[in-house]
């Protein structure tokens, strides 16, 4: 009998063979996507061309518009109600929205590209070998929505989560990096309903919409003193009124509210809501505070994981930066509230460009041929750590023990610490 690791050793060589094989498709794929850039919701044509892509690999179980109507799912593998005993699901996700006005300036054609590669390769590889010792289930989900709205989270709410046991997706950014920081978000928006009058004949008659917004950007820009070194509030005035003889009726703002931990966030909301709610009562206008459908958790980590994607994308040749800055870079995606239904990892790859995300030089590089290479690349190095768990089941028990501790330790976080309440009672 061959030895495990041996297997292990084979079988990851031959997957990277199989992706290599399916390069040219893939990269069609990838740049449809990238020349028809679609927003959030609204990703119709990348859909459909994931749905044909899927359809025409042999194997696969496709349902198109799953849940949302822009969202799908594939799937290999035992069927649900096979009685082979335990399945191990795992699942790959691909992200397909754009940005208004510069296109996939996020790359996440890319995402689609390295989910569906990822994916095909192992279940070629899989269906190839004899004898596995679990039973598989190979899931590709896509999952609309990340710039704007989190469609991963509408996911969730409606159970295409359940069953995974693991999941695993890949961002395009400046470098390789197993993980960057991904805080909890809320986005909210506010809005002061005042009165109208002549700004010179009788402002007395009025009710200023723009003083109450301005004394809400002050309000929170005086809270920053109270606030964490780590949380981060940031607002625009999306609407400041019409005309200078005209005393503001209505005046809008919003805000995006984040901290490093969910558990965290209702205290930042709190504060915020009442910086918001004074500026109404000082100038006597009335308020409207709507905070977004979808609130984004942080992203916790998965250590076994890591070290697996770490160790597959070196033996690659992948070099995973080491510099702290860009380390302690954070934003939000929809992937955080993944990690707390299921373990997965989230990891970031080079493409070829020094560009940054969200802007058209990224947008090129997003199209370049050149990103095929790191791409296809990324893919290998996911396929390869899901293999890892796979074919150790001990690595799968241990990613699993971390999944129940990371999530008691992301409640914990508040222990000790002012919650807030305490200023309510002075
Ligand atoms: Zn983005
Ligand atoms: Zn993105």
């Amino acid at each position: 009998m061959c030895d495990s690791s041996e297997l292990l050793q084979g079988l990851k060589e031959k997957l990277c063979c199989c992706i290599d094989e399916s390069k040219e498709k893939l990269r069609m794929l990838s740049q449809d996507i990238w020349s028809s850039p679609e927003l959030a919701y609204e990703e119709h044509k990348a859909h459909d061309r994931l749905v044909e892509f899927f359809s025409q690999e042999t194997g696969w179980k496709v349902d198109s518009h799953y849940k949302l109507q822009t969202a799908f799912r594939a799937t290999w593998g035992p069927p649900e109600s096979s009685e082979q005993g335990h399945v191990v699901n795992v699942g790959f996700l691909c992200e397909y929205d754009a940005l208004p006005g510069i296109g996939h300036a996020c790359g996440h054609n890319l995402i689609a590209e390295v989910g569906a590669a990822a994916a095909v390769g192992l279940k070629d590889v899989l269906e190839k070998t004899q004898n596995l010792p679990v039973k598989v289930q190979v899931t590709v989900l896509g999952t609309p929505a990340e710039e704007d709205g989190g469609g991963k989270i509408d996911l969730i709410k409606d159970g295409a989560f359940e069953g995974l046991d693991v999941v695993f997706m890949a961002h395009p950014s400046k470098e390789d990096a197993v993980y960057l920081p991904c805080v909890a978000d809320h986005d909210v928006s506010v809005k002061y309903h005042g009165k109208a009058s002549h700004a010179s004949a009788y402002p007395w008659e009025g009710v200023n919409a723009l003083d109450a917004a301005v004394l809400c950007y002050n309000n929170l820009s005086v809270l920053r003193q109270q606030m964490k070194p780590d949380w981060r509030v940031h607002g625009i005035i999306k609407h400041g009124g019409v005309k200078p003889n005209i005393i503001p009726d209505y005046t809008e703002l919003e805000y995006y509210l984040r901290t490093p931990s969910r558990a965290e966030l209702p205290v930042l909301k709190e504060k915020a809501v009442r910086c918001f709610r004074s500026a109404a009562e000082a100038t006597g206008c009335q308020v409207e505070v709507e905070f977004a459908r979808n609130q984004f958790d942080n992203m916790l980590r998965f250590p076994t994981l890591e070290e697996l994607y770490e160790r597959n994308g070196k033996d690659l040749g992948m070099d995973f930066t080491t510099d702290e800055a860009v380390l302690k870079e954070s934003g939000s995606t929809d992937f955080g509230n993944v990690t707390f239904v299921v373990p997965g990892i989230h990891t970031y790859f080079y493409i070829g460009s020094q560009a940054f995300n969200h802007t058209e030089e990224y947008t090129v590089a997003a199209g370049d041929n050149k990103a095929q290479f790191f791409t296809l690349r990324t893919a290998k190095a996911l396929a390869m750590t899901a293999l890892d768990v796979l074919l150790r089941p001990e690595l799968l028990q241990r990613v699993k023990q971390e999944f129940t501790e990371a999530k008691l330790k992301d409640e914990g976080t508040l222990r000790g610490q002012s919650t807030g309440q305490t200023e309510k009672q002075s």
